[in-house]
């Protein structure tokens, strides 16, 4: 397995991959400590829990699911939902004291949902990722763009829908690591309720055995802020943590994931 960071001398690391030491450092002497973590081996397949359009109120059940699982998670927060009330800027401020929780950008506006118009104005789409940069002041180089799956690593790309391809590439041009997804956890649209842990497991098992994975042996799982509302969703990221780690899969956040974007 390759190195997830490279190694510098620690007087030049830059501030967001002095972030991921530390948390690299704070998870593991947290999960040394909890009954719940499960050591896994060097070779495991690596999961990375990722929720997006935050923050609503039912954010705050990221709180105790990951103190409580000792689960490290990256989150990618809308600008415009976060600084909506004054309850989400108070689980604002909770969240991004969690050791356990990763943010990432994933736009200001959201592109107001009209995602290719948005994208056919690449030089606002990058406005719009400094807004929410500006106004939330991320300490992370992560980024997902809104309604599409687009990759900028180190040294590749992947994209779904054309449109968002120029776009991608300023971001990436501006320092951004962008991150999709292998796999999206569904959830009902009627109650929001998480797909079951047996189905996920045997989808993600799918992507293993068909080499699905942007990357091999890792695993980007998309969920979203809203199938936190259901009691029954935090109930079934429970169980799955736990099975998950039982059948020999690790979590970590996506700053350990590997072949990043280096920012001298
Ligand atoms: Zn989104």
């Amino acid at each position: 397995m390759k190195h997830c960071l490279p190694l510098l001398p620690a007087t030049r690391l830059p501030q967001w991959m002095l972030v991921g030491l530390l948390l690299t450092a704070h998870l593991a002497q947290a999960q040394g400590k909890s009954p719940l973590a499960v050591a896994a081996p060097e070779d495991s397949v690596t999961l990375y829990l990722t929720f997006d359009d935050g923050i609503i109120p039912a954010s705050e059940m990221l709180q105790t699911l990951t103190m409580e699982e000792a689960a490290p998670i990256t989150v990618f927060w809308i600008g415009k939902f976060v600084l909506h009330s004054d309850t989400t800027r108070r689980i604002w401020r909770l969240l991004e004291n969690n050791a356990y929780i990763t943010a990432g950008n994933h736009s200001y506006s959201h592109a107001n949902s009209h995602y290719h118009q948005f994208f056919h104005d690449p030089q606002q789409v990058l406005v719009d990722f400094r807004t929410n940069q500006d106004s939330l002041q991320f300490v992370t180089h992560l980024a997902r763009l809104p309604g599409r799956n687009t990759w900028r690593l180190a040294a590749r790309k992947r994209d779904d829908l054309p449109d968002g391809k120029v776009a991608a590439d300023s971001l990436a041009m501006a320092g951004y690591t962008v991150f999709g997804w292998d796999l999206e956890w569904n959830y009902t649209a009627t109650n929001n309720q998480l797909e079951s842990v047996d189905d996920l497991l045997f989808r993600i098992k799918q992507v293993l055995q068909y080499h699905r994975c942007f990357t091999p042996g890792h695993i980007v799982l998309l969920c979203h802020d809203p199938a936190l509302s259901n009691p029954v969703s935090i109930t079934v990221l429970r169980q799955f943590i736990r099975k998950a780690r039982q059948a020999g899969f690790r979590f970590r956040s996506l700053m350990q994931y590997p072949d990043q974007r280096v920012i001298p």
